[in-house]
């Protein structure tokens, strides 16, 4: 992923595709023109790298040359376009191709079409390498394309976003969602995460989902979710995954414009971890972290029974029902621990001290990612 002015863009056609793509409309254009020499004319500044190497690929005597439109504002392609640089050689009877790095609303070939109507060439083709046809609006003829290319904004090999980007070799796509930072808060039951979530969320400007607090909203409201949920939640069980994995992709949808989330209380089974991971890259983003508060078995009874006689929650006032939690989190949860180790993602923190100590401990590492 890289960085150009405040937008973040990914990897998305890599130099030998590019080079793939280049070479194929070489050898059509090569084959068609046989042994005329054609005019092939860039239009700058996007095209500068294009025409560079489609000429040095070219295998027959060519001209070139380049004229300078003014095509597009910021990313979006602009109704305005006008011809800053213009043609300086007779081109009566030529055959003249045009090297366009890109066609996407078609405004900047209207122009062209335009400024050719005088020029009483011989023959006017148009290339580009890359062509969007879900934003092509016009009806000119495109005689040859390099690569279709779905409706979104890209950079690289030429083309720039507000001045960056030309030089890049390979082209990159813009993330559709803006960079998140992901984080999920980890351990056994009663080891904190709700109350640390609380302080986390504000400091670092994060959405907080707790499945938990999900499942009781929904019971409280009588939902049929929380129908569902109740019979597995009383026994201190787990719900069934595609329930929760469901339930949690639409609280992540709800926060479309979400700076990152703190998952709480998800993912507690290996189906669902890979389940963020596939919701997380849905949205071009990643978890960053898997931050563990790490808190012996005796302590977490003894608290959760604290708790209960406040909470109100049915599974925290009987201790056979708090041992069944903290079983099923050894049972199908901590082996997660192993999945976002695997990756560098995992960081146990210490979860016994005061509430604001903590915090600290969880401060430190989140501040190093
Ligand atoms: P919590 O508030 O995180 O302690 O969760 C309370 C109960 O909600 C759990 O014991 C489960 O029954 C259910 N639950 C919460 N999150 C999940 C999850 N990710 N997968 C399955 N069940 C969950």
């Amino acid at each position: 992923m890289i960085k150009l002015n405040d937008l973040y863009f990914k990897p998305f056609i890599s130099e030998a595709e590019i080079d793939t793509a280049v070479q194929r409309m070489v050898d059509e254009i090569a084959n068609d023109f046989k042994d005329d020499v054609p005019v092939f004319i860039g239009i700058l500044n996007g095209s500068f790298m294009f025409v560079s190497d489609f000429v040095k690929k070219y295998p027959k005597p060519c001209e070139v040359t380049f004229i300078k439109l003014a095509s597009y504002e910021g990313i979006k392609s602009s109704e305005d376009i006008q011809r800053l640089i213009g043609l300086t050689q007779d081109l009566t009877g030529r055959k003249v191709i045009i090297l366009e790095d890109i066609i996407d609303s078609g405004n900047t070939l209207e122009e062209v079409h335009r400024i050719f109507e005088n020029e009483n060439v011989g023959e006017l083709r148009i290339a580009t390498l890359f062509y969007k046809p879900e934003a092509y609006k016009k009806d000119f003829k495109l005689h040859y394309v390099g690569l279709e290319i779905p409706n979104k904004f890209i950079v690289g090999y030429g083309l720039d976003y507000n001045g960056l980007g030309r030089d890049l070799p390979e082209i990159y796509q813009l993330k559709t969602t803006q960079h998140m930072t992901n984080l999920v808060l980890f351990g056994p039951p009663g080891a904190g995460k709700g109350t640390q979530a609380e302080f986390l969320k504000d400091k670092y400007n994060l959405v907080h989902i707790s499945t938990g607090d999900v499942f009781r909203y929904n019971i409280k409201n009588e939902t049929a979710l929380g129908m569902l949920a109740k019979s597995f939640m009383d026994k201190g069980e787990l719900v069934p995954d595609q329930v929760t994995i469901d339930m949690l992709s639409a609280e992540v949808e709800k926060n479309s414009d979400a700076k990152g989330f703190i998952f709480d209380g998800f993912p507690r089974t290996n189906a669902q971890a890979e389940a963020l991971d596939k919701l997380m890259d849905s949205k071009d983003s990643q978890i960053n972290a898997m931050i563990a508060l790490e808190v012996d078995d005796e302590v977490l009874v003894g608290r959760l029974l604290e708790r209960g006689k406040t909470s109100g929650r049915k599974d925290d006032a009987d201790e056979s029902i708090i041992r069944n939690r903290i079983t099923e989190y050894y049972k199908k949860t901590a082996i997660l621990k192993d999945y976002y180790s695997a990756q560098d993602k995992y960081f146990g923190v210490d979860g016994v001290g005061s509430i604001s100590e903590i915090t600290k401990r969880l401060n430190a590492v989140i501040d190093k990612l």
